[in-house]
């Protein structure tokens, strides 16, 4: 694709903030050019400004290289960048799927570009007419969010695939979040082949770091520089770069950790499954499950609404969805430790 022709004017020219450390590399005996304070105390340096050390490990892990990785305070912050860099406001829109995820939609509303929601089928499969008739020639991003969060599931990768070739004038984002727990596998696969791809990951769900604010873009190298121009300098700081590094050297914990979760959700959703106002658990390749519930005398959404209540009244918080495109009557479930799953199945089973 020609980039220059989905990314703003303004970006395009944008000349970026040029930081001490971009001048020098290497290593120096005596460091007089950030008025840093002299006095070692772990923090006193400006962190590396691309995060060097965190992308090697990275790239080593994901089989990409470091020219194709972008880290953000969060993926939040790569959501917004996407916004940006490549929307006009009040000119541009973008087109995702519904329902997804909220920041999507709240980070088009902060930058004013028209945000058009394509509902999934009642199964939660996309939709691709109901896509291509909402596409026009303003149309700059397609989200799709994979495993989708409210409903779980999985797409396809060769329906992914052909999503990417169908819009290869658009960018097209893919936030793999909880990909970690499916087995439909990773369209970083895919990132050599398109230049329009980005692809969303994050430290916040498998590798256990959500307090460090973490979160990956995936593209191709002419898109990264983009990010990294328009990005604040040290938008990742030390302590994070460094659990970062921290989580990446110890990938067995990571895989440990994973391996539980996917036995703890075949775990509960027998659990669920086997309650009498538990309606429907939807198939799931996250570390959540969906599950829409309907009690004797009310409708499902007042089901969920009571079920939620109970539940926080008995300390137990889940993610009542009821009041969410397609998810009337649902309750969305992290899969916790095997002690947090016999806490609510016991508590469930006194309604
Ligand atoms: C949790 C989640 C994220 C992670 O966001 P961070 O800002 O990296 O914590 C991204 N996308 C989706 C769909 C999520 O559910």
């Amino acid at each position: 694709m020609d980039l220059s022709r989905v990314i703003r004017r303004n970006i395009l020219a944008l000349a970026p903030y040029s930081c001490a450390r971009d001048e020098f590399k290497g290593e120096a005996s005596v460091y007089i050019d950030a008025n840093e304070s002299p006095y070692n105390n772990g923090v006193n340096r400006y962190p590396d400004p691309l995060q060097h050390e965190v992308k090697v490990l990275l790239a080593a892990r994901k089989g990409v290289s470091e020219d194709q990785i972008f880290l953000g305070n969060g993926s939040d912050e790569a959501i917004d960048l996407v916004y940006r860099i490549f929307c006009e406001p009040r000119i541009d829109n973008v087109v995702a799927i519904s329902p997804s995820y909220g920041m999507y939609q709240v980070c088009a509303d902060v930058n004013d570009i028209d945000y058009r929601p394509v509902s999934l089928t009642d199964d939660f499969q996309l939709d691709l007419p109901a896509i291509a008739s909402k596409v026009d020639e303003h149309t700059k991003v397609l989200w799709i969010c994979s495993p989708n969060n409210p409903s779980g599931n999985a797409f396809e990768l060769r329906e992914l695939e052909s999503l990417v070739k169908t819009y290869r004038d658009l960018i097209v984002v893919v936030d793999e979040a909880y990909i970690d727990f499916s087995d439909k596998g990773s369209m970083l696969t895919l990132l050599d082949q398109y230049d329009n791809l980005i692809v969303l990951q994050t430290f916040s769900k498998a590798w256990g770091q959500a307090a460090i604010r973490c979160g990956i873009a995936f593209a191709n190298p002419e898109i990264i520089r983009y990010f990294n121009r328009v990005k604040y300098p040290y938008n990742i700081n030390v302590l994070t770069q460094q659990a970062a590094i921290r989580a990446l050297s110890h990938p067995e914990v990571h895989d440990r950790h994973v391996e539980e979760i996917l036995g703890g959700r075949e775990i509960l959703r027998i659990l669920l499954g086997s309650l009498p106002f538990v309606e429907h658990v939807y198939p799931s390749d996250a570390n959540f499950l969906l599950v829409r519930v309907k009690l004797d005398g009310m409708d499902n959404g007042q089901s969920a609404d009571y079920i939620y209540r109970y539940l926080q009244n008995k300390g137990i918080i889940v993610r009542n969805r009821t009041r969410v495109h397609l998810c009337q009557g649902c309750l969305r479930i992290t899969v916790g430790t095997s002690d947090e799953i016999a806490s609510l199945y016991e508590t469930l089973k006194t309604i």
